[in-house]
């Protein structure tokens, strides 16, 4: 038997419908927001996601990276927004539409230590709307991330946000937060000393570090907003609260990219036994994304839901999903002869957008009697042979137990108004 690769899943039968029923709740409210699907590749060339400008472990140390067999270095995609970005920017999106509102579904990678609500494969779905500087489009996007969260039913959420502020403001935080760490800097981790050099923003979210007396004493964002930064932020809270939007500032929130600036936002479960994986989502703005990948100087925002993460907070908090797989309709057939009817019945049934199966496991009839009880259907179709020579069909209702025997050719059609469809 060979095994599923470390930090992979799959989804087995009896859970696809939870996976169907997610996506397709997606679906809706970004539609009901007006934002259209957009599909990119699974991998990209390796420069999409390792650009100069990003230093984040998930670029440097998490990606899966590989050369084809034409010698093209590729890369698998840890995440969406670089991949978008590429494609809008090749695609020539922007001539189009002065703003384009864009959503992903789909698998992206990482070589993290897998544990509960992390993988090495994982699901996100996530918007980018690309085009505007207006702080009423990053209420917007705060809003459908706590819109969805709402209509899914989960209760213990709440939207952290904050704003790093824009170039100058993110600047002279920075060299804040080298001043402050500089003298510390010996006893940071491995990682942090580094950081520090490169971008000391990072150290901020240090997993190691994180209780560290400097990282908990570091300045804040908010310390170093300039007066633009800081209106901008103003007027994102006041489009928020227009849209009776509950948030909660939360002052030290950076967030793991560097291409962010100004509003940065994560959405946090509050669930029993979530741990350290309570963040369901998060995003916020980007400047300078869309001309870093070769694109004109166009703004950018997005956020991205980990999907298992709210099926396992859908769990925890005991919403379920229906399985809406019961077959209308189960055939029984004592023979071969009854079996040609049976499967022209099925095909007849199929044709009327009903579910209908039949057993292809079990020849005797005990057998199928068993295959149609496990399978719940509404009706079950009896095929025997007084049927056959009477040319009719038994139909019993799985609910009532009632039975009737009804002609051949009209036994479809009353089914289909039994079930009123
Ligand atoms: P990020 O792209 O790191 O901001 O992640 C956005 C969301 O994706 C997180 O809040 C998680 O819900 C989810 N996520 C990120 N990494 C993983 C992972 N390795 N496994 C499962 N979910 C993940």
């Amino acid at each position: 038997m060979i095994n599923k690769a470390k930090g992979t899943y799959d989804v087995l039968p009896t859970e696809s419908h939870k996976w169907a029923s997610l996506e397709e709740k997606a679906r809706e409210i970004l539609t009901l927001f007006g934002y259209k699907e957009i599909r990119t590749p699974i991998f990209e060339y390796s420069e999409v996601f390792h650009r100069v400008n990003e230093q984040s472990d998930m670029v440097t140390k998490e990606t899966y990276d590989f050369f084809d067999k034409g010698e093209r270095q590729l890369t698998l995609r840890p995440e969406g927004t670089a991949g978008v970005i590429r494609s809008f920017v090749e695609n020539k999106l922007y001539v189009e539409n002065n703003l384009n509102k864009l959503f992903y579904i789909g698998p992206n990678f990482r070589y993290e230590r897998p544990q509960k609500g992390r993988f090495r494969q994982f699901m996100q779905f996530g918007v980018e709307a690309i085009g505007s500087n207006d702080p009423a489009l990053d209420a917007e996007v705060i809003g459908l991330a706590y819109f969805f969260i709402k209509k899914l039913g989960l209760k213990g959420v709440k939207v952290r946000i904050n704003s790093l502020g824009d170039q100058d403001s993110r600047v002279a935080f920075k060299a804040a937060l080298t001043a402050h760490f500089t003298p510390h800097k010996e006893t940071l981790c491995e990682d942090c000393k580094n950081r520090l050099d490169k971008n000391p923003l990072r150290i901020l979210d240090c997993k190691i570090d994180q209780k560290h007396p400097a990282v908990l004493s570091a300045p804040t964002p908010q310390d170093h907003l300039n007066d633009f930064s800081r209106d901008y932020f103003q007027a994102v809270l006041d489009y928020l609260d227009s849209a009776h939007i509950t948030y909660e500032i939360a002052s030290k929130l950076v967030r793991g990219l560097d291409y962010y600036t100004h509003t940065v936002f994560e959405i946090e479960a509050d669930i029993e036994g979530f741990g350290a994986q309570n963040v369901l989502g998060g995003g916020g703005r980007y400047q300078s994304l869309v001309k870093e990948l070769g694109g004109p100087d166009l703004p950018g925002i997005g956020f991205a839901f980990g999907m298992e993460r709210l099926l396992l907070a859908m769990e925890a908090e005991e919403i379920s999903f229906v399985d809406q797989h019961q077959p209308d309709i189960f055939i029984l057939a004592i023979d071969k002869p009854a079996r040609e009817l049976a499967v022209k019945l099925l095909f007849e049934a199929r044709e009327q957008n009903l579910v209908a199966d039949m057993d292809y496991t079990g020849t005797n009839f005990k057998s199928q009697f068993k295959a149609a009880l496990k399978s719940n259907s509404k009706y079950v179709i009896i095929i025997g042979e007084a049927e056959l020579s009477n040319k009719v069909v038994s139909i019993k209702n799985t609910e009532t137990q009632e039975q009737e025997q009804v002609p051949v050719k009209i036994a479809i059609r009353t089914i289909k108004n039994w079930l009123g469809k």
